[in-house]
């Protein structure tokens, strides 16, 4: 079993290679050509950049545009379907402006476009989404601003669809767009019936909280043909949730938009395309299984079911096969960014150092513990009950004013002892206590991490997606250390510590011991999805560092940092919370003088502190180390 699957959840990027560093190969068309990862954090600190730092491989946001594209491209082509697939990038999933401009590159051959979900995606997919052939999908809830900025859309060449979430919508639009004289293009979002399993469950059904039954959808074509516009009724939407881990609930949702859009092309309404919306998963957990963080399909079987799914109806149904679109964000960009970031320190109960020796007149409760310090014989259950019930009592003690401090650090120390040799000693492969099974937790270190997961990992705090953390090289050496790993942040929800280890979700993750004075770097994968923009100010810890690396396309193997965007100053994020950092440098100078002028400290001192408060106020705000 490889280490940390990585080949599992790698989709074919990521690999571990045999000087024990993790190896990526970004170009899907060159799978054997890779770049090692060491090297890509080598030249990082050569240019002096700090950790945490965001990794922007751009070649493998353009491979997985590319091998979207292609694989609709060969299944309409093998199935011999009419329509083609004219896809788009919800650019809620990763809205930074070089992630969108280069998807929109790699995109153009494909005529690939955008989806915005509120107003100000729509004014960057307006400036961002030129192509007249690309779709420009747009979704969520709409107000008169939003409903002209699209129809100017429209004014501009673009095909811009917008997809009415709820009747209001098409009472605000006819007027508007009748006023204007702009022939708007209209999307219908059908609510599903079909219920998806994960996360995103509540995306569908009756009560999810987007989208028309088909009451609504009658009345609304009933509306357009009273209005003249039926003729502008294009697209037919649904979106059953993110992250799908079961095909059988996207073949479902399939058959059932399929049904429905034949239906109503039946009825007379001229639709071209049917939207899939999201959905497609990642397998995050590399389990291939329907576990909330993985998906039990491939893209190209769920591109099969869905180009042979709707084939198959339209074909019964006797109505064309319309284009299809889909709008998959997380498939598109969660591997190509990582956080990598160092390990600046351990929090461990074990190994403390308190000289545990007799001294005279201690406490029996001390004799006590020291005697089952070389109980080895004893079971290991009623080992550990002593253990736990010695140390119970002696804190019992030392409220009452019995115990010293002194010999609560022995106590301290010879139970942690104790705890470890019990551990040592389990048979994990034959029966062990309940209790006893606990020990590994009780006694895994803490890897002190710098970073936040807040910022960076927003959804494995928020509802436990499993992301792969991974150290970056030494992985031709066994990690031998249980730990979890905790963030920067002075709250104790930033921690990680679920990782799965074949099939099992642990509750602690595998890392190597620390070995001083050699920093110890680990990175946070598939990122690229939701973490990169989701991310908060919790701690005023700001945005990361970015470093964007492209390949070189004649020196394969070769890659080159093409830019580096400084992660947010500490004024930065204490502005957006409204200080004033230039009143605040003042203030602070104003009470320094103060101290000079009352000749406690040297007017040159004085200089050098306020100098430095400005410098911490210009510079990270994450660990330097
Ligand atoms: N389209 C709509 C309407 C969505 O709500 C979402 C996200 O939930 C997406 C597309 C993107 O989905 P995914 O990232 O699963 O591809």
């Amino acid at each position: 079993e490889e280490l940390y699957g990585v080949r599992r959840w790698g989709a074919g990027y990521f690999s571990i290679g045999d000087n024990g560093n993790i190896q990526i190969a970004p170009n899907h068309r060159l799978p054997d050509v890779t770049i090692d990862m060491q090297e890509v954090v080598d030249e990082i600190i050569a240019e002096g950049i700090q950790f945490p730092a965001v990794i922007r491989f751009h070649d493998i946001l353009r491979s997985q545009v590319e091998i979207l594209n292609e694989t609709f491209a060969d299944t309409i082509e093998k199935a011999d379907y009419q329509g083609r697939y004219t896809g788009v990038f919800p650019i809620k999933v990763n809205q930074m402006r070089e992630v969108v401009e280069e998807i929109m590159d790699a995109g153009e051959p494909y005529d690939y476009g955008l989806e915005a979900g509120s107003k100000p995606e729509l004014m960057a997919v307006l400036a961002y989404n030129d192509n007249p052939n690309a779709l420009t999908v747009l979704n969520g809830y709409k107000d008169e601003d939003y409903l002209t900025l699209a129809l100017l859309g429209r004014q501009l060449g673009r095909k811009m669809i917008i997809v009415i979430e709820k009747y209001s919508e098409l009472e605000m639009l006819i007027p508007l767009a009748k006023k204007l004289g702009v022939e708007p293009m209209i999307g219908l979002r059908s609510k599903m019936m079909v219920r998806s399993l994960g996360k995103w469950a509540s995306s569908s059904g009756d009560g999810a909280k987007f989208g028309l039954s088909i009451t609504e959808i009658l009345n609304i074509i009933e509306r357009l043909k009273q209005e003249d516009m039926l003729h502008c009724a294009k697209l037919l939407h649904f979106h059953i949730g993110s992250q799908l881990s079961d095909i059988r609930k996207i073949k479902e949702a399939v058959s059932e938009a399929a049904r429905l859009y034949a239906k109503l092309v039946q009825l007379g309404v001229p639709l071209e395309y049917l939207d899939i919306g999201g959905g497609l998963g990642i397998d995050y957990d590399g389990t291939s299984s329907t576990t909330d963080s993985s998906r039990n399909y491939s893209t190209e079987e769920y591109v099969a079911d869905v180009v042979y799914g709707v084939k198959q109806i339209c074909d019964l149904e006797k109505v064309a096969h319309p284009n299809l679109v889909s709008e998959s964000g997380r498939a598109i960009t969660a591997h190509h960014s990582c956080v990598v970031t160092n390990i600046v320190g351990e929090i461990k109960n074990t190994g403390k150092q308190f000289d545990t020796s007799a001294s005279e007149g201690e406490h029996i409760i001390v004799t006590n513990m020291r005697e089952l310090t070389t109980a080895n014989d004893l079971h290991p259950q009623e080992r550990y009950n002593d253990a736990a019930g010695f140390k119970e009592n002696a804190y019992e003690a030392f409220k009452l004013g019995i115990l010293s401090l002194e010999e609560i650090a022995k106590i301290d120390t010879m139970y942690w002892q104790i705890l470890s040799e019990i551990q040592k000693s389990l048979d994990h492969d034959s029966f062990v206590f309940q209790e006893l099974e606990k020990l590994d937790d009780m006694l895994a270190s803490q890897y002190l991490c710098n970073f936040s997961i807040f910022q960076s990992a927003a959804d494995t705090w928020a509802i436990g997606q499993v992301l792969p953390i991974v150290p970056i090289s030494r992985l031709d050496e066994k990690p031998e250390v249980r730990c979890s790993i905790v963030d920067i942040t002075c709250d104790s929800d930033g921690k990680l510590r679920k990782y799965i280890e074949g099939t099992e979700l642990s509750d602690n993750i595998p890392m190597h011991a620390l070995h001083k004075d050699q920093p110890y770097h680990v990175g946070l994968f598939l990122t690229g999805a939701y973490q990169d923009v989701m991310g908060d100010m919790h701690n005023l810890f700001g945005r990361l560092t970015e470093v964007h690396v492209y390949c070189h396309d004649d020196e394969p193997g070769d890659f080159y940092i093409e830019e580096v965007v400084p992660g947010t100053a500490a004024e930065k994020v204490l502005e957006t919370m409204q200080y004033n950092t230039d009143y605040m440098a003042k203030t602070v100078k104003k009470s320094i003088d103060r101290l000079v002028r009352k000749g406690q400290i040297a007017p040159r001192e004085g200089v050098k502190w306020t100098d430095y408060y400005e410098k911490c106020l210009a510079g990270s705000t994450y660990l330097k180390v």
